[in-house]
C-alpha cells in the first residue's frame, strides 16, 4: 500500500502560528532580529572555511530602520542571504528552519551559535504586520529575489534590485487600534527597549540612527533676556544599541569588580552595590554561565505578595525568560541574576522550556553555589555576612521550616540566633564549639524580645551555671530548630523543658525528692486551686529570683502560642 503523505492545511497552521504560540507580541523584533544574526553567522562561518567575502568579523552588522510616515520597521543584515529555491523552502514552508539544517551540517563546529531551529519565528511578525517584504541576495549569487506576504493568503516571489549580499524584511505594521498600538515599533525609545531586552547580547552590533541634539549656543545678550529659551539642534546618529558581549561570557581577568556593580545596578535598579556577586561558568551535562547577586539591601517589595522570585533565563544570549522561579529555592529568593545555557531544549515559541530536567539540573547547582559562597563570606567576612544575615536570615529560618524541614540540613549552617553570652547572632557550630563538656543539649529560650527573654525565670539557671542560651525572637525561630532536631548529634531544648538534662548530684538530687515529698500537701492544694490549668506543681532546683515559672514538656508556649494563633 502507499503510503500517503500528511497535507497541512497551511493556511489555518500560519493562522494559529501567528496567533496561539506567543504570549507577546513584542517578541516578533527578537525573532527577526535573531534570524539576522543566524544569517551573519552563516556567511561569516562560510567565509572563514571558504574564504572570499572580504568583509572582516567588524563589517557585519544589523540595521534597524524606523519609517513613520511609511508606517514600516525595515531590519537588514549583510548575513548569507537566500536563493530563490531558500526562499520557497525557508519562507514558504512552516517549521522548515533552514537554521538547523545548517546547524546539523556544522555540528563539529564549536564557535558557531545559532539560534533558530523550528522554523517559525520569522512568522511572529505577522502578529504586527500586515504585509511584509523580504528582499535578499545569497552570497555568491547574482540575482536578489524580493518575497511579499500579506499573511495567510500566500506569497509571491520576483527578482528585485539589490546591490549587497544580505536580507532586508520591511514589516508595515498594521493599524493601531484602541487596544494595540503598533506604531510602538516606530518609536525609538520602544526599539531600544526591545533590543535591551532581547537581544542585547546578539554578538553582532544592532544599529540604528537615533535622534541626537545639541544646544544652540547664543549670545550672552540673548541670554540676558527675559524671554530666552535655549534652542537646540537635533540630528541623526547611528548607535549601537546592544552590548553584544555579556559581561558573564568576558574573560573574568577582564571584567572589574565595578563592572559587576554597575551592571547590576543598570539591571536591578538599585543604588547601592551588590553585597556579594557570584559568576560561574560551569561545564558538563548542562553547560552555563550564571551570574548571581545577593543585595546590600533588601527589596524594597521583597516581604510583599508582589514580589516574585527568579533569575533571567538566556538561550544563547537571547532572552527566554525574565523570572524562571524554578532557578531559585524560596529561601534564596533574595537573590538576583541570570543563566545563560545553550543546553536548554527550548519549546517552539522559544518562551519556555520543554522539560524541567535541565533547569532543575541547573537549580541544584546554583543553589549549592550560593550557600558555599555565603559560608565562604561568613569564616571570611564575618561584619559582613551579621549585614546579610540582618537582611536575610528570616527566609533561611523559614526555609529550614518549610516543607516539613527537608531543607533545614542544607541550611543549618547558615542561619544565626542571638546568644546570651556572646551578644550577638552565632551559629550553632560556634555554639558547639563553646560547649561544656558535660552539656548535654543545645538550650534555647523563645520571647518578644532579647531583653524579656533574658529576665526570664527559666533560662536564670542556665545563665547562673555559664550554659550558653540561643535566643529566639521570632515566630518562626523555634520551628525552624524543630525542623532541624540536632545540630551535630546534639538535640535543641527549650529552656523552659521540664528536663534540661542536667545531672544533679546524689544529694541535691536526694534533698529535693525529700523537699518535695515534703510539701506534697502543698503542691497538691495549689494544683487543686489552679484548676486544671497545669499538669503538675513541683518545687523546682532551677528558680533563683524568681518565685514560680511554667516549664513545659517538648512544645513550648511559645510554639503553643504561634499554632494557636494560626487559622485552622
Ligand atoms: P528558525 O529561525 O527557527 O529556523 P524562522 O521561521 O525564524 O525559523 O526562519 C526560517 C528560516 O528562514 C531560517 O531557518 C533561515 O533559513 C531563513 N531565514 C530567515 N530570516 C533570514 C535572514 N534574515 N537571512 C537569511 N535567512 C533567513
Ligand atoms: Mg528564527
Amino acid at each position: 500500500m502507499a503510503k500517503k503523505q500528511f497535507q497541512a492545511e497551511s493556511k489555518r497552521l500560519l493562522d494559529l502560528m501567528i496567533h496561539s504560540i506567543y504570549t507577546n507580541k513584542e517578541i516578533f523584533l527578537r525573532e527577526i532580529v535573531s534570524n539576522a544574526s543566524d544569517a551573519i553567522d552563516k556567511r561569516y562561518f562560510k567565509n572563514m572555511s571558504e574564504g572570499g567575502s572580504g568583509l572582516s568579523r567588524e563589517d557585519y552588522a544589523i540595521h534597524i530602520i524606523p519609517d513613520k510616515e511609511a508606517r514600516t520597521l525595515t531590519i537588514t543584515d549583510n548575513g548569507i542571504g537566500m536563493t530563490q529555491e531558500e526562499l520557497e523552502e525557508n519562507l514558504g514552508i512552516i517549521a522548515n528552519s533552514g537554521s538547523l539544517e545548517f546547524k546539523s551540517e556544522h555540528e563539529a563546529q564549536e564557535d558557531i551559535d545559532i539560534i533558530g531551529q523550528f522554523g517559525v519565528g520569522f512568522y511572529s511578525a505577522f502578529m504586527v504586520s500586515k504585509d511584509i517584504k523580504v528582499r535578499t541576495k545569497a552570497d555568491g549569487s547574482d540575482v536578489a529575489y524580493e518575497w511579499e506576504s500579506e499573511g495567510a493568503e500566500g506569497y509571491t516571489i520576483e527578482t528585485c534590485d539589490k546591490d549587497e549580499v544580505g536580507t532586508e524584511i520591511i514589516l508595515t505594521l498594521m493599524d493601531d487600534t484602541e487596544d494595540e498600538k503598533y506604531s510602538q515599533y516606530l518609536e525609538e525609545y520602544r526599539l531600544r527597549e526591545l533590543i535591551k531586552r532581547y537581544s542585547d547580547y546578539i554578538r553582532y552590533p544592532i544599529k540604528m540612527e537615533v535622534e541626537k541634539s545639541t544646544l544652540v549656543e547664543a549670545s550672552e545678550e540673548e541670554k540676558a533676556k527675559e524671554d530666552y529659551e535655549p534652542q537646540y539642534d537635533t540630528y541623526l546618529e547611528e548607535e549601537t544599541l546592544n552590548s553584544m558581549v555579556p559581561l558573564w561570557k568576558k574573560n573574568k581577568s577582564e571584567v572589574t569588580d565595578e563592572d559587576y556593580n554597575n551592571f547590576y545596578k543598570e539591571k536591578y535598579y538599585d543604588y547601592t552595590d551588590p553585597a556579594k556577586v557570584i559568576a560561574t561558568h560551569v561545564e558538563g551535562v548542562c553547560t552555563y554561565d550564571a551570574l548571581l547577586f545577593i543585595p546590600s539591601n533588601v527589596p524594597y517589595n521583597y516581604f510583599s505578595k508582589e514580589f516574585k522570585k527568579g533569575l533571567q533565563l538566556y538561550s544563547s544570549g537571547v532572552l527566554i525568560m525574565d523570572k524562571c522561579e524554578d532557578l531559585l529555592p524560596d529561601y534564596f529568593g533574595f537573590v538576583r541574576g541570570l543563566v545563560d545555557s545553550q543546553d536548554l531544549s527550548l519549546n517552539i515559541s522559544r518562551e519556555m522550556l520543554q522539560q524541567d530536567r535541565q533547569v532543575m539540573a541547573i537549580a541544584q547547582r546554583i543553589e549549592k553555589k550560593i550557600t558555599s559562597e555565603l559560608m565562604d563570606m561568613q569564616k571570611k567576612d564575618r561584619e559582613k555576612y551579621d549585614e546579610f544575615y540582618k537582611n536575610f536570615g528570616l527566609p533561611l529560618k523559614f526555609g529550614m521550616y518549610e516543607n516539613y524541614g527537608m531543607n533545614a540540613d542544607k541550611l543549618k549552617d547558615l542561619v544565626m540566633f542571638y546568644s546570651s553570652s556572646e551578644k550577638k547572632a552565632v551559629t550553632f557550630a560556634e555554639y558547639v564549639g563553646r560547649m561544656k563538656e558535660d552539656q548535654k543539649y543545645i538550650y534555647y529560650a523563645c520571647g518578644d524580645s532579647i531583653e524579656k527573654i533574658g529576665k526570664m525565670p527559666q533560662i536564670e539557671m542556665l545563665l547562673d551555671q555559664g550554659y550558653e542560651v540561643l535566643y529566639c525572637t521570632d515566630d518562626v525561630d523555634e520551628f525552624a530548630l524543630k525542623s532541624l532536631m540536632k545540630y551535630d548529634e546534639k538535640e535543641f531544648r527549650s529552656a523552659s523543658d521540664d528536663d534540661l538534662g542536667i545531672e544533679q548530684s546524689e544529694e541535691a538530687k536526694k534533698e529535693s525528692e525529700a523537699k518535695n515529698e515534703e510539701n506534697k500537701d502543698l503542691m497538691t492544694a495549689i494544683k487543686d486551686a489552679l484548676d486544671g490549668k497545669v499538669n503538675a506543681v513541683k518545687l523546682s532546683t532551677r528558680l533563683k529570683s524568681h518565685p514560680v515559672c511554667f516549664s513545659t514538656e517538648g512544645i513550648s508556649l511559645e510554639m503553643e502560642k504561634v499554632l494557636n494563633a494560626q487559622p485552622m
